[in-house]
């Protein structure tokens, strides 16, 4: 009977068409035939298990547990598995891969607190939203040894230093997911593991004591996540030949400088502000002049002071406590709050109109006073910094008065370039006393938690850069996957014709391409003095408009087709926001403090604008720095990344977040489905099925399937036993290989053989 093939994979083995629900017309009949369990999709997006009952023509007879009847059309059915794979722990397992099978199975497991699942060789985290009982040094001990292999994010860790042990080959743990789906607590687990494992010189304790620095400075509330990273770290961590940490470095990329000046409703600016205010001895609190967070401007944007469940003064407590470990002296230590209040104190510089409007001076209060205390000037430097700007014209240099939304702007843009510098300075200091001598040891375990793909209502430069950056990723992710996959079918002999994929090169260079690519069209507007969001969306659909991967919108909008999604981007503030300027007067400025860390940052932001890309252009400001605009440090950082990357052993971690509201025990069907996609979990698991996913060792095979053989016959091996089950079940040659150790299957040939064992 040549239909009772199972059809979810074509006689070529391409699984292609399954994904399209649509194309499951063949497979919904097979599934009727059969009356085997299905999915029926309710009018509210949800999927729900079915029984069928009877058919006639198109249409089906389904019952629902719970007595329910419906009639239907058939190919609005999908097939589900049988019981014996509900809640496996690895997605390839599954005999039918469509989304309602893989969301159940999911589900499944999470119900269960089983949070971890592979798909394939990445493992998908959901998050609990609650302490589930999985972690600590009697698991740790187990994965240790190996007494347990159920799905974790330690069996990762485990497999990256063994691998490396193994092969002394660098590796790398890649953590994806949209905020909110637990990156850096994941991020955070791994290290717990590898800490645990290659621990001994105490130089661990230091490597964990940098989570709660760099998550009080770089870490917020947001809508989407109590404590969102604004920012995205690699952290390398090298060990000895003995297996022991010997050091560790922090990369850190993109940190969101806006949050400093200013933070929608409901939202938070950075962790360290509210701490600081909160937790500050009294002594320092004189020092530095501290008022409470509802006295400064900067803070009362929001409303929103507290976060449930945290403690501010607390935080700062282990804030201090982490900064000793990494050995930031005690003065160093002042120094940097001095500076989160001097960006405080900044906020609250109010200005007084001169000359209607035509310029402003700063008001000289209290806020003015403290600012200038702080970082260590003149309180008339620091007024003239804030309402002057000095040009060069010809030779002779001219100082402009400053128009109120210039000096705001100034201002701003002096608190928030403060903020960053301190930041990078942080990270400095942190690598300082991580140091590692020698680099690429062929023994290091990088950690990347990176800001997965964003697509919002409205989509600004942010999202811009991010998903840029996960293009990349994806790229990375993709040819990865194939390579390992195509690896194990030429260790175990068969014949494997190579799979082609789609991959994202199309994107990448819309992005990437010269001269006419999004980041050089942006680059070249932003240095154009009459260039304005306006021209710039306007350039771009002059010259992007036959790429396939772009559309142009109406108004200053476009349209990026992602890999995960098309995105509309606004192109309100992406000039300005890729300039990122800080005016040279603004700069002398922090040069001219007594204090060491603006003058530390001085010299930064003068070095780091040695290569002047934006410089030529920039003769309406004359005496500006010239800088790197903000996308092309960031292609550089990321190109970077990339190069480090490629030389590891990667390991994929793919968080997922299952409901909107933080809570436990809530799975949103349709969320998880849309960040499956998203992050290509689903793909993944097609690609790798689109060969030979089912593997079970001949041995396996032949005790599981051995009883069904109608024939008695006395064959011994477990190859010739399997053969004789394959040919007795007329599997078709090209649904299996034979391997020198395994059996390779097909998609769904495994269920056929449970369904005739489940009735035998
Ligand atoms: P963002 O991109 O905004 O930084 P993220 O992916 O890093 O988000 P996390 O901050 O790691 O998200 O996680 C958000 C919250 O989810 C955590 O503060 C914690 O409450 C909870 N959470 C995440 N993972 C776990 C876990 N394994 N066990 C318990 N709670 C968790
Ligand atoms: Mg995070």
């Amino acid at each position: 009977d040549e239909e009772d093939v199972n059809p979810s994979v074509s006689p070529q083995g391409s699984v292609l068409g399954s994904w399209g629900n649509k194309k499951w017309g063949d497979t919904a009949s097979y599934v009727a035939k059969k009356k085997l369990q299905s999915w029926f999709q309710t009018s509210d997006g949800n999927w729900e298990l079915a029984k069928i009952i009877s058919i006639s023509g198109s249409e089906s007879l389904i019952s629902f547990s719970e007595g329910k009847v419906l009639k239907v059309k058939s190919d609005s059915l999908l097939p589900a598995n049988p019981e014996i794979l509900d809640g496996v722990d690895d997605l390839m397992q599954l005999s039918y891969l469509n989304e309602p099978s893989v969301l159940y199975n999911l589900q499944y497991r999470y119900d269960r607190d089983m949070i971890y699942s592979k798909a394939g060789p990445v493992l998908v985290a959901i998050n609990p939203f609650k302490k589930i009982p999985l972690y600590g040094s009697d698991y740790i001990e187990a994965y240790k040894s190996k007494s347990v292999d159920s799905p974790h994010v330690y069996a990762i860790a485990d497999t990256a230093i063994r691998e490396m042990i193994r092969d002394e080959v660098n590796q790398s743990i890649v953590i994806s997911g949209e905020s909110g789906a637990g990156k850096t607590e994941t991020a955070k687990i791994a290290m717990q593991y590898l800490a645990a494992l290659g621990g001994g010189s105490g130089i661990e304790y230091e490597i964990l004591k940098t989570n709660p620095i760099l998550e009080a400075f770089g870490n917020a509330k947001t809508s989407r996540n109590n404590n969102s990273s604004r920012f995205g770290k690699l952290i390398e961590i090298h060990f000895s030949e003995t297996g022991k940490i010997s050091g560790a470095k922090i990369q850190t990329f993109l940190l969101e400088k806006s949050r400093v000046v200013q933070c929608t409703e409901g939202e938070r600016s950075y962790h360290s502000f509210y701490q600081l205010c909160a937790g500050a001895p009294p002594s320092l609190r004189e020092k530095l002049n501290l008022k409470s967070a509802h006295e400064y401007k900067y803070l009362q944007q929001s409303t929103c002071y507290s976060i449930n469940g945290v403690d501010d003064a607390e935080e700062f407590r282990v804030v201090v406590e982490a900064l000793d470990a990494v050995h930031v002296s005690k003065e160093n230590q002042e120094n940097a709050f001095a500076m989160l209040a001097a960006v405080l104190w900044l906020g609250n510089v109010t200005f007084s109109i001169f000359d209607n409007e035509n310029h402003v001076e700063p008001v000289i209060d209290e806020a003015l006073l403290n600012v200038a205390k702080l970082i260590g000037c003149e309180v008339d430097d620091l007024k003239l910094a804030l309402s002057t700007r000095k040009m060069k014209v010809g030779n002779d240099i001219i100082v402009q008065k400053l128009t109120l939304a210039q000096a705001i702007d100034t201002r701003d843009a002096l608190a928030k370039s403060v903020y960053s510098c301190l930041f990078d300075w942080l990270v400095e200091q942190i690598n300082k006393s991580l140091a590692v001598g020698k680099r690429r040891t062929g023994r290091s375990i990088s950690i990347l938690d990176i800001y997965g793909f964003e697509s919002f209502d409205v989509n600004s430069f942010e999202q811009f850069c991010i998903n840029y950056a996960n293009e990349r990723l994806q790229q990375h992710f993709n040819r990865h996957l194939f390579k390992l996959e195509q690896e194990e079918y030429i260790q175990d002999g068969i014949d494997w014709a190579k799979v082609e994929f789609e991959d994202n090169q199309d994107c990448l260079n819309l992005f990437e391409k010269k001269p006419l690519g999004l980041l050089t069209l942006l680059d070249e507007e932003s240095t154009f003095p009459n260039g304005t969001d306006m021209t710039f969306a306007a350039k771009l659909k002059q010259h992007l408009k036959t790429n396939s991967c772009f559309r142009g919108e109406r108004g200053k909008a476009f349209t990026v087709h992602h890999y995960a999604g098309e995105v509309m981007y606004d192109t309100s503030g992406f000039l300005e926001k890729n300039r990122d300027l800080l005016h040279l007067d603004s700069i002398q400025l922090l040069s001219s403090c007594t204090c060491e860390l603006p003058q530390a940052f001085a010299s930064n932001l003068l070095s780091s604008s040695e290569k002047p890309v934006l410089g030529p252009l920039h003769k309406s400001g004359g005496a500006d720095s010239q800088k790197l605009s903000v996308v092309t440090k960031f292609k550089g950082q990321l190109f970077q990344l990339m190069q480090r990357l490629e030389s590891t052993t990667p390991h994929f971690i793919r968080c997922i977040k299952p409901n909107n509201s933080q809570s436990p025990g809530i799975y949103h069907q349709g969320l998880v489905l849309q960040q499956l996609r998203c992050c290509g979990v689903l793909e993944v698991v097609r690609i790798s099925r689109s060969g030979f996913p089912t593997r079970m060792s001949h041995q396996k095979f032949a005790r599981r399937y051995g009883f069904l053989l109608l024939e008695h016959v006395v064959i011994l091996d477990p190859l010739s036993v399997s053969v004789a089950i394959l040919h007795q079940f007329d599997i078709l040659p090209e649904m299996y290989q034979i391997g020198y150790t395994k059996l390779f299957f097909r998609t769904g040939q495994i269920g056929k053989l449970e369904d005739t064992r489940n009735r035998t």
